[in-house]
């Protein structure tokens, strides 16, 4: 394989697991993961007080994460950003 295949393939498989908030998503129950949808389409919302309360429930996410994903400047499939 060349390089630029095995980038190709880095790409296409970040793309289909998506970032940490994506996978997370994928990973709620529908209450929390309509909860969370919300919360980061709630401008009100800072990504420091959404990461604060996703780790009070355990879910670790990091305040980068979370600013690239409400950005759809991460890895995730835009259309269920
Ligand atoms: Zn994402």
């Amino acid at each position: 394989m060349s390089l630029a295949d095995a980038l190709t393939d880095e790409l296409a498989a970040k793309k289909s697991q998506g970032c940490g908030v994506g996978k997370l998503l994928g990973a709620l129950p529908k209450p929390d993961r309509a909860a969370l949808l919300e919360a980061m389409v709630n401008p009100a919302y800072t990504a420091p007080a959404i990461t604060r309360a996703l780790a009070a429930e355990g879910h670790k996410v990091s305040n980068f994460t979370m600013r690239a994903h409400r950005r759809s400047d991460c890895p995730c499939p835009k259309a269920s950003a």
